[in-house]
């Protein structure tokens, strides 16, 4: 049936609602730590980056001092300021040794005293600084030189990548940094590295000396975000777990409690809350069950028993009254089907149908449908059609109407002599019957013109061989003066008033 599968996709759409409404606030606000875990990190970065460079800079310091204070003697015999030399190594704490340099040649040296060596101003960075990964006294260890010259000569001195290496992890403890100088870089491992720096995953920042010609770049290791969020934020996380709940639960005690009567009729629908109740219609002579009319009751879990009036109007609006007929004739197949090998004259079951309900051919295949249940001649299914709700005649109508007749369906007018059908509309349709408005039963013996319309529509139904059903007949006075008029049938409380299915049947067989 179409309905269930809309009302499975209904249903579904209103658990995915609640998992959107729980999952709204703490996606953002796991979108909003993440964002701030982000900027925290870039943040730590950049301090991280400023701190190196500003331990760098302090040590060049020292080492640059050196060179200063030995550039005046650069020329002079090797032998004459090899004690100066080494006099720089033992004061100054970060400079491992001292060398001079005249007409780009080392000629001197703190370790080795006299010595000879091309020196290459293009292997050093701005002329300045070059990064060395060793050099034949300690090989594949980082080495610093710091090179001052002026003229003819200058001074080389040598800072311990022992010490720079020192600074990239206590620094960096938790920060990926790299110090870079021209095209070499030097990680926190005391490896110095060829090429370009490589990119740090998160929060990179990369900051140069404003003094020196080196670089530093710091940063973070893929999935640090989360890291740090998973460190720093579980009060937050709670926070967003429990408001992902409260927001879940809110959102779906709003969609149960929505206020949309056709949204809670489609729940009730599914739930099989709309049950036929049977009430009797008996012969106008002999007084015996000729038949009943199916009248829908919702058995709402918490409002009890509803009556038609209070929602048939929303059915209608939404449309559901269709598939609500269609359940209640299945319902009441289910039912009566298997008593109907005993019925000994065919009982007339009356089903309300509207408007809506005729636009289309399904209803020939609900009644065939409904039919089959009943052993074949059993039964007259009889439907009302209220007269305030005129049926346009149309070709599709006048199809329906001739399959329905077809298939040996009957038709009743129900609350006749409330609405304004003609004997034209009686006759395009092929009325059986016509059910008189309880309103004109109820004024019989007090209001003249009420019983004088009464007496109208019998003489009506007389003349156009319709039968007669008198609705509402509550007292021994109306039901004597309907059966004086020949009334056929008569339904009301004074032989039954709607009862549940069990009640129905078990009364259904001392009849
Ligand atoms: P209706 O088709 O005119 O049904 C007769 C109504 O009169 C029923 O009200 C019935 O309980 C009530 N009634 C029967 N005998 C007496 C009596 O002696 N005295 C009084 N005062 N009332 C009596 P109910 O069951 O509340 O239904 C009200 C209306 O709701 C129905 O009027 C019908 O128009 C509509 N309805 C009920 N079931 C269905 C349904 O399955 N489909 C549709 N479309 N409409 C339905
Ligand atoms: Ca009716
Ligand atoms: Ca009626």
């Amino acid at each position: 049936m179409p309905l269930t599968v809309r009302y499975r996709r209904t249903r579904r759409t209103r658990n995915v609602l609640t998992l959107l409404c729980g999952l709204l606030p703490v996606v953002l606000g796991v979108l909003i730590l993440h964002l701030q875990a982000e900027r925290a990190l870039q943040q730590h970065a950049h301090e991280t980056a400023t701190e190196a460079v500003r331990q760098f800079e302090l040590m060049l310091d020292n080492t640059a001092q050196a060179a200063r204070e030995l550039l005046p003697l650069a020329g002079q015999p090797c032998n004459d300021v090899t004690l100066a030399l080494r006099e720089q190594v033992t004061r100054r704490p970060f400079v491992r040794s001292t060398n001079l340099v005249w007409d780009d040649n080392l000629y001197c040296s703190s370790l080795f005293g006299s010595f000879k060596e091309a020196v290459n101003p293009g292997d050093y960075n701005q002329g300045k600084l070059w990064l060395m990964n060793g050099n034949p006294v300690t090989p594949n260890t980082a080495l610093l030189v710091y090179r001052l010259s002026e003229g003819r000569g200058g001074a080389l001195t040598t800072l311990d990548g022992y010490h720079l290496s020192n600074i990239l992890r206590l620094i960096g403890r938790q920060t990926l940094l790299l110090l870079q100088v021209g095209n070499n870089w030097l990680s926190a491992d005391g490896k110095v590295h060829s090429g370009p720096l490589p990119a740090l995953p998160v929060a990179q920042n990369t900051l140069n000396s404003s003094r020196y010609a080196f670089t530093v770049s710091a940063g973070f290791a893929e999935g640090e975000t989360w890291r740090y969020m998973s460190d720093e934020y579980p009060p937050l996380f709670s926070l967003l777990m429990f408001f992902g709940v409260i927001s879940g639960a809110i959102g779906h005690i709003v969609q149960r409690r929505s206020t949309s009567p056709s949204h809670e009729m489609l729940r009730a629908l599914e739930a099989g809350e709309f049950i036929p109740y049977f009430q009797p219609v008996v012969h106008g002579d002999s007084k015996n069950w000729s038949g009943a009319e199916v009248l829908m009751r919702w058995k709402h879990p918490k409002e009890g028993l509803v009556r038609p009036d209070l929602f048939i109007p929303f059915a209608e609006h939404s449309g559901l009254i269709v598939p609500m007929t269609r359940s209640l004739m299945q319902q009441t197949a289910a039912l009566l089907g298997p008593l109907s090998p005993t019925f000994t004259a065919p009982f007339h079951i009356g089903i309300n149908i509207t408007a809506s309900h005729c636009q289309d051919l399904q209803l020939v295949d609900d009644c065939r449908e409904f039919l089959d249940a009943f052993v074949p001649g059993s039964i007259n299914l009889v439907l009302e059609l209220t007269e305030r709700e005129l049926i346009e005649p149309t070709a599709i109508t006048h199809r329906l109407f001739d399959a329905l007749h077809a298939l040996g369906v009957k038709i009743a007018i129900d609350d006749f002599g409330t609405g304004h059908s003609s004997l034209g509309y009686l006759r395009q349709f092929n009325v059986d019957f016509l059910k008189i408005d309880q309103s004109f039963v109820a004024m019989i013996g007090i209001d003249a013109l009420s019983r004088h319309i009464l007496d109208t529509i019998i003489e009506l139904s007389a003349k156009l061989d319709l039968g007669i059903v008198a609705e509402g007949v509550e007292t021994q006075a109306q039901c004597d003066y309907l059966t004086d008029h020949n009334v056929n049938f008569l339904q009301g409380y004074l032989f039954g008033k709607p009862m549940p299915a069990a009640d129905f049947i078990n009364a259904l067989s001392h009849h």
